[in-house]
């Protein structure tokens, strides 16, 4: 999505260990009007899987998914890493190692917002390795739904992430895709 590219290389820093900081736009300060036009192509893509809701983990993923469900009309339900309170003992959960933080997480969806009959669309910021999709993929498995779909904003390709999903016979939808990291840029598999 040339839009996204574009934003990625006016405002995108590489950080050592090919993580790409996006935290203007997309991880910490969000751009409403992006993350808008980034949900209606999410809907465009996926417009005849047959989704019923969308799936994401806390907190980068939650704004573009929002937005995508708002474009398909479909409720969003997001992961928590944190136990609540209010988060009963009725939950599926999975464990995610995570990429930027290096730490295992638990990630839980309270069993009621998960029906057999969903056919679900996986939504994240980025896909790197693949261990936040999995978990997720993980829950969705335990609780017996069908996944549709993984889409995720920024994929590095050239982590293992994009094989897996493949493997695993899963619509992948990547809105940039990055093909490598040279000397501290961002080379797009559209560039290549
Ligand atoms: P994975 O689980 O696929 O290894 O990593 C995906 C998760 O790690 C995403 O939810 C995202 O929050 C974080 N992540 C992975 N790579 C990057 C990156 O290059 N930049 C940022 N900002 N987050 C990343």
């Amino acid at each position: 999505m040339k839009l996204l590219e574009d934003r990625i290389r006016q405002d995108g820093t590489v950080l050592p260990g090919n993580v790409l900081k996006v935290d203007n736009f997309l991880n910490h300060q969000i751009d409403p009007q992006l993350m808008d036009e980034l949900g209606a192509e999410f809907a465009r893509r996926f417009k005849d899987a047959g989704i019923t809701k969308i799936l994401t983990v806390e907190s980068s993923g939650i704004a573009p998914a929002v937005m995508a469900g708002l474009h398909m009309g479909v409720p969003v339900i997001f992961a928590r890493k944190h136990k609540s309170l209010t988060l009963t003992d009725n939950l599926y959960t999975a464990k995610v190692y995570s990429y930027t933080k290096q730490v295992n997480n638990d990630i839980s969806i309270d069993r009621r917002f998960l029906e057999p009959e969903e056919k679900v669309l996986i939504i994240d910021d980025f896909l790197a390795n693949g261990q936040a999709v999995q978990g997720l993929l993980d829950i969705a498995a335990t609780a017996n739904i069908k996944v549709a779909g993984v889409g995720v904003v920024i994929e590095k390709r050239f982590q293992k992430g994009h094989k897996m999903v493949e493997d695993a016979g899963i619509q992948l939808e990547a809105l940039a895709s990055i093909a490598s990291f040279e000397d501290g840029q961002v080379i797009f598999a559209t560039d290549k």
